[in-house]
């Protein structure tokens, strides 16, 4: 844990939680604890956990297997997304052979202490990566997303504290365990610490996943990716995932970290980076984004089921009638529902649903959404 918190590695499945904080505060709990492994990465143009799990499964599961150690879990799980078949019979076949060497099991070890792990695959849908929402559904119930707090760590699976954490985070444990916590912050650039996988995607020669020094800024990024498709210009860039806010080309210096990406008002979200070739309709590409929300909206709340529907009927009204901006009485609209969703929606995916669309409409005044975004996980202090 003093490793950890040194190093300054922050859960890499949306929210930048300070892992060693959270192993701390489930340390500290009593009674039976569960380890979970959120591997149910659905987001679009989201992939990077995908490749982990496929060519390092081992970095993941001793990343898991040390924080059951530290906080006292007998049972681990890896609730992996229903579609990643081949990566789910890779970590099944990794497993397999932690057991056959008996460091999983009834007596992990020679310790005489169980300790064993599982894979628990996702029945489907977008909100289940939503760490309660998981839970709900590893517990046999409807995946809709609990209202927060409590927390996993202090009530998770069953009830138990729960340690979670996502494919990156735990992936990245032993290398700091085994290098130390100052090797980890040598890596990043300037203020920022560590590695960073970030799925590169949209209009780029070479989408594909990269494994870069946190701190890379997004146009040495794209670059690696061998640039925009065609050499066009950037158009605009989505540097977190289909939740995050997009930023225009005059902030392609942004650093990559978790830091510079809020203060120019979007996140690092998801770890996907998503290209849009100057020309791009930006107003089409968001309400696109939308869709995938409203669609994925579990209708627990009526602000997200409602809101997200109605902003996309007038959003899709206007981009099919070929409109290039919204008018005043739109925008004020489309700013009201944002506004009611973001602040009364129980989870991350109501609540940023549309800021896409708003950062986009920020775009058409010249600049990048001058507002903070909320974090994907919301109001929650802890998710990964
Ligand atoms: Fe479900 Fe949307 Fe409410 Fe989240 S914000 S709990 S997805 S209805």
């Amino acid at each position: 844990v003093a490793t950890l918190k040194e190093s300054g590695l922050r859960g890499m499945g949306g929210a930048g939680f300070p892992t060693g904080q959270k192993w701390e505060l489930v340390r500290r709990m009593e009674g039976t604890t569960y380890a979970v492994c959120n591997a149910d990465e659905s987001e679009p143009g989201t992939f990077k956990d995908r490749q982990i799990l496929a060519t390092q499964p081992h970095l993941v599961l001793e990343g898991l297997l040390v924080g059951m150690a530290v906080v006292g879990a007998e049972e681990g799980w890896v609730f992996i997304r229903h579609e990643y078949g081949p990566e789910e019979h890779v970590l099944r076949t990794e497993i397999e052979a932690l057991r056959a060497a008996g460091i999983v099991g009834p007596d992990a070890c020679g310790s005489g202490r169980r300790l064993d792990v599982d894979v628990f695959v996702s029945p489907g849908g977008y909100i289940l990566g939503e760490e309660t929402a998981l839970l709900e559904c590893m517990e046999g119930h409807r995946g809709e997303p609990r209202n927060k707090p409590p927390f996993p760590g202090n009530y998770g699976l069953h009830g138990r504290p729960t340690l979670m954490n996502s494919v990156e985070t735990f992936a990245d444990v032993p290398v700091i365990v085994q290098r130390g916590a100052q090797w980890w912050i040598d890596q990043g650039v300037g203020e920022s610490v560590g590695w960073k996988f970030f799925a590169v995607s949209g209009h780029v020669e070479r989408p594909d996943v990269y494994c870069v020094p946190m701190g890379t800024t997004v146009r040495e990024l794209i670059d690696l990716a061998g640039g925009v498709t065609g050499g066009a210009a950037v158009g605009a860039v989505q540097p977190g995932g289909a939740s995050s806010n997009f930023i225009g080309p005059e902030l392609l210096d942004m650093r990559l970290d978790f830091a510079a990406a809020a203060e120019a008002g979007t996140m690092l979200g998801s770890g996907a980076v998503v290209v849009l070739a100057e020309g791009t309709d930006l107003l089409a590409a968001s309400t696109n984004v939308l869709r995938f929300f409203r669609n994925e909206s579990c209708g627990k709340c009526v602000p997200c089921r409602v809101g997200s529907t109605k902003a996309h009927e007038l959003l899709r009204g206007v981009v099919e009638a070929g409109a290039a901006r919204l008018d005043d009485a739109q925008r004020g609209q489309i700013l009201r529902l944002e506004e009611a969703m973001r602040k009364t929606s129980i989870c991350g995916l109501g609540q940023v649903a549309l800021g896409p669309v708003v950062s986009v409409l920020g775009l058409d005044k010249g600049g990048a959404a001058a507002r903070e975004q909320p974090r994907p996980d919301g109001a929650s202090d802890q998710p990964d």
